[in-house]
């Protein structure tokens, strides 16, 4: 007999978990609606090429990446920002801008499983195309914020950042701007001995930069690093009435592409896993051969949002059933067929018993299938013309013409 199991890093999803899945979707998809955005989807694959143009080669590593049958290069996706910036260059380059648009998508990478690190993992995204700057940026973190607040999140750390004052604050420390690119993994994963090390060898002093890197607060943080723009983001978001987020200069991203506002939110508790969401304003366009237009967005990591949310024990709207019809034998079985059939059609959901069970055994089975009320149908029933209604949560039973079912 042949052993099956899934892929290591990927998951099956039971009627509970998508349940929970699919709220949380609608949830975002509510919030992007309200904010004026349309979605895209992009495929599944594409060219090796478009992931390495904008991460780099380093990016082959972390890929499901394969030649296909015509010889192709091609990788399933590990992100879909690169997938929506060839969306716009081969589709939208004339569409009315600013363009607002977002996607929800699996995404792919070959990393080292654990909880909140997949193999294969969703992203709900959003990106902002030719907008002016500034007032991108704080439509995109007004957005981000609501996400995760309408999510019913709570105490998520929302850290605002950006890339010009990083790069000013090595230039200013000696470090010119060819030799800053291999830095950025090591500010990113705040490897401080590894960024001592590498800046030893370039004889710069680390003391200053890793002062400045490991800092955060308001945005007096800014002072010490003026011209970086952010202060017109921080007021807007004031006027929308977002004010819970901390200035940190040493987010890097990782990636070379980051020009301007970046920014990450983390749920402490989650550990290693913990940032939730990271977004930030880009250049990529040119990359593809078109010309420059603002880009600035985010990817949350819907996965980990919902092990976050479970780790806080949110309070997941849960199915019901309105019916669960109990017939008591084959006359009353063909009543029931009847009731069910007009209960679903005026919108109610019902369900009947399928197993020919007795009465107890099948109260039981509608309680665990979150039945509202059984409706019971034997002898008396067929006669009266009245059904028998049992509120499964007090016991408490009614008669009822069908009719006063339907509303
Ligand atoms: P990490 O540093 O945790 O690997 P990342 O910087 O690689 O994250 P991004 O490329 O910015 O992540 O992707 C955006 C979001 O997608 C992340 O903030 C995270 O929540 C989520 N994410 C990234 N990789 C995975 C994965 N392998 N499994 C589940 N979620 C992931
Ligand atoms: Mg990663």
């Amino acid at each position: 007999m042949v052993e099956l199991h899934r892929p290591k890093g990927t998951r099956d999803f039971l009627p509970r978990d998508m349940e929970r899945r699919r709220w949380l979707e609608e949830r975002l998809r509510g919030v992007l609606g309200r904010f004026g955005f349309g979605e895209i989807a992009t495929p599944a694959f594409e060219h090796t090429e478009l992931f390495t143009m904008r991460s780099g080669p380093g990016i082959i590593e972390d890929m499901y990446n394969f030649k296909d049958k015509g010889g192709r290069e091609v990788a399933l996706r590990p992100e879909l920002t690169a997938p929506t910036m060839r969306l716009y260059v081969e589709g939208l380059l004339g569409a009315p801008k600013p363009l607002k648009l977002y996607y929800f998508g699996n995404c792919f990478r070959y990393e080292q499983p654990q909880k909140g690190r997949y193999r294969e993992f969703w992203q709900f995204g959003a990106e902002i195309l030719g907008a002016k700057r500034a007032l991108g940026e704080i439509e995109i973190l007004a957005l981000a914020h609501e996400c995760l607040s309408a999510s019913g999140l709570k105490d998520f750390v929302f850290r605002i950042g950006h890339v010009g004052v990083l790069r000013k604050l090595f230039l200013d420390n000696g470090v010119p701007p060819e030799g800053q690119t291999p830095l950025w993994p090591l500010v990113d994963k705040k490897d401080f001995e590894g960024l001592r090390a590498a800046l030893a060898e370039m004889n710069v002093d680390a003391g200053p930069i890793i002062a400045v890197l490991g800092s955060s607060g308001g945005r007096e943080v800014l002072d010490n690093v003026p011209g970086s723009g952010l202060e017109e983001v921080l007021d807007g978001l004031g006027r929308l009435g977002i004010s819970d987020f901390v200035i940190e200069p040493g987010i890097a991203r990782g990636l070379d592409y980051y020009t301007g506002m970046v920014f990450e939110v983390d749920v402490p508790g989650l550990g290693a896993e913990k940032q939730v969401c990271g977004g930030g304003s880009y250049s990529l366009s040119e990359l593809f051969g078109a010309e420059p237009v603002t880009s600035t967005g985010f990817a949350l990591g819907f996965d980990r949002m919902l092990v976050a949310l479970e780790a806080q024990g949110a309070a997941f709207p849960q199915r019901k059933l309105d019916f669960y019809i109990v017939p008591m034998g084959p006359k009353e079985r063909e009543e029931g067929l009847r009731v069910l059939a007009e209960l679903r059609r005026a919108g109610r959901s019902a369900d009947i018993d399928l197993a020919d069970r007795n009465l107890s055994k099948a109260l039981k089975y509608a309680s665990s299938a979150n039945a509202s009320a059984a409706v019971i149908i034997g002898d008396e029933e067929l006669k009266s013309g009245l059904l028998t209604v049992k509120d499964l949560a007090t016991g408490e039973q009614r008669k009822a013409p069908l009719a006063g079912l339907l509303k």
